[in-house]
């Protein structure tokens, strides 16, 4: 399997401003130190509770905001520092698709023009192929020509998100990044969604980073899973390997809140105790120390690096000495 992303020590970190002067007091250290390579054709999905950095992780990667640190490699390309013009053309290759995509888009443009804007924007096709490529575009997604000269608003949820999905597919991605694309749906609009996404993998052998706060949301599209908790990864694996048999304490949480689908095997729920810590002042050591309930004293001194354990990735001090 051939990787298309290489990420290396990724960094984003926020200023946090104070005072009449505007002084730097601090920083939200949202992503910090990120390592992960997307293979492919896969689905890599990136879960954790909501202020984790998975969505920070998600834009940093398609440069919508711009790393403070390390290196992201696209096809033996390092995207980072690339003059404006030379990124402008990779990032035709990558699109987000989003929770909303209503919410970011220009409400008085029809459902035509906000699928041809990419288009337009990198200005690949005029008059009747752009006509021709919408009809297309909106039958790719399970819409109809018809659609196209109507609003947004007219448009229930998940049609909106089949809109969104039509608008990132328009320059031919090999990389999307769904940032929680059906959150905001649901349950059973959920699942057509995630089908769906599936179906156009598979038709245009796309590349997905699929974000999610809900581990049931990821199991069934991805291929591998990331845990994220306050700006890093702290296990990576196989989602066969992840869900039979998760190492790392927070992912032995979240799985535990993940209703089985079989009834009839009891899980022992484990609880979280306490709050996520700020990412502007994270704990010393293991980030995840103060609510780890197999914490022991060198956690709060060192901080675990993600390492290779058996086949998957774990940053955590109980496997570093096996
Ligand atoms: Fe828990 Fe220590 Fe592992 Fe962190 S390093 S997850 S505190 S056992
Ligand atoms: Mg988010």
């Amino acid at each position: 399997n051939e990787p298309l992303i290489e990420v290396s020590n990724l960094k984003k970190y926020f200023p946090i401003k104070k005072g009449i002067f505007n002084r730097t007091v601090g920083h939200v250290k949202a992503v910090d130190g990120l390592k992960f390579t997307i293979f492919r054709g896969e689905t890599l999905g990136l879960v954790g509770e909501s202020g984790c950095g998975k969505s920070t992780t998600g834009r940093t990667l398609l440069q919508l905001l711009r790393p403070t640190e390390g290196e992201i490699m696209y096809e033996g390309r390092n995207m980072v520092g690339l003059p404006a013009e030379e990124l402008r053309k990779m990032r035709k290759d990558m699109q987000m698709v989003f929770q909303d995509p209503y919410a970011s888009l220009d409400p008085r443009m029809t459902v035509g023009e906000l699928i041809a804007e990419p288009l337009d924007i990198h200005q690949v096709v005029t008059g009747q192929e752009r006509a021709r490529r919408i009809d297309e575009l909106l039958e790719i997604v399970g819409l109809n020509s018809r659609h196209a000269d109507r609003y947004g608003h007219e448009f229930s949820g998940g049609q909106r998100q089949r809109i969104g999905i039509a608008r990132a597919l328009a320059l031919n991605p090999k990389l999307i990044v769904a940032d929680e694309p059906v959150s905001a749906l649901d349950v059973s609009i959920q699942s057509q969604i995630i089908n769906l996404l599936q179906d156009l993998q598979e038709q245009f052998k796309l590349t997905y980073l699929f974000i999610a706060h809900d581990l049931s949301v990821v199991k069934h599209i991805s291929n591998r899973i990331g845990v994220m908790y306050l700006g890093g990864i702290v296990e990576l694996a196989n989602k066969q390997d992840l869900f039979e048999n998760p190492m790392h304490p927070y992912t032995q949480a979240l799985l535990s809140a993940v209703p089985s689908p079989n009834p009839l095997i009891k899980k022992d729920r484990i609880v979280l105790q306490g709050d996520v810590p700020s990412p502007a002042n994270p704990p010393s050591g293991c980030s995840f120390h103060t609510r780890c309930h197999a914490c022991m004293d060198i956690c709060r001194i060192d901080k675990p690096e993600l390492q290779d354990v058996g086949g998957r990735y774990v940053a955590c001090h109980l496997y570093t000495n096996a």
